[in-house]
């Protein structure tokens, strides 16, 4: 199975809703359709409209962010894996880059983790190393830390996808080389693999993904899938997307 994600950032009011229309429409016509799934995350002030929306239909909502408690508490502008899963979100990202910025350490990715899939909410972790850390020739033990700090095999392993998003590519139009990324690809999974003592959960990639580059990404096997941010928020583009990994 391969995956789909849009992620909207702070994108959207209720009306936007038709440009998810369009892909629906688009999914529900396209012969590939069996072999992937479309999830977007719209912010949270849509997630209720939108799940009620898109219930028994093919696009599935989710949440850009949870906060590292369960159920209610007194943190003013938080909103708990429990709260998201009762309006509808069925998965959520957690470790997004943008947030990471802003003070995620890791944690508390590993309580929003565990708070997530203990909501039954499925968890889109993401991972990426920066631009110093590149050039640095730091990438893989960025990356083995964010894996072990937060990850162990106690989860619930199917119910966790790794998105791979180097944060100097992500809104910038820069990507990986093809060799860079596969061989960064296949450490994640080896490393999840040991995590998880069993075969890796799927592992997606994020920066920069448009309709022209999947064409490059879609020669790597490894990868299960994207993570599309600025892409995501217009149909023909998420649907060029997918047209053109399947061409
Ligand atoms: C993202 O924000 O997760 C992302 C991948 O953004 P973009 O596709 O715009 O680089």
């Amino acid at each position: 199975m391969k995956y789909f994600i849009g992620n909207w950032k702070m994108f959207g009011v209720p009306k936007s809703i038709n440009i998810l229309n369009k892909i629906n429409s688009f999914y529900l016509k396209d012969k590939n359709c069996k072999k992937y799934r479309v999830i977007v995350t719209p912010p949270y002030t849509l997630i209720e409209s939108y799940s009620k929306h898109f219930k028994n239909k093919k696009i599935i909502i989710g949440s850009q962010n949870c906060y590292q408690k369960d159920h209610f508490s007194s943190n003013t502008s938080a909103v708990s894996p429990f709260m998201i899963k009762s309006v509808g979100a069925q998965y959520t990202l957690v470790g997004h880059s943008d947030n990471r910025i802003e003070g995620d350490t890791n944690h508390m990715l590993k309580n929003k983790v565990h708070f997530a899939l203990k909501n039954n909410l499925k968890v889109v972790f993401c991972i990426g190393e920066n631009k110093k850390e590149k050039q640095n020739k730091k990438t893989l033990n960025v990356l083995t830390r964010q894996i072990s700090q937060v990850l162990d095999k106690n989860l619930k392993k199917n119910n966790i996808i790794v998105a791979y998003e180097p944060i100097w590519s992500i809104g910038t139009g820069k990507i990986p080389s093809s060799m860079e990324l596969e061989k960064t690809i296949i450490h994640i999974k080896k490393v999840l693999k040991t995590t998880f003592k069993s075969k890796s959960p799927a592992v997606l990639y994020g920066g920069s993904v448009d309709g022209s580059n999947v064409k490059i990404f879609k020669k790597i096997k490894e990868i299960d899938g994207f993570l599309i941010g600025g892409a995501s928020k217009s149909s023909k583009k998420f649907i060029d997307i997918i047209k053109n990994y399947y061409r």
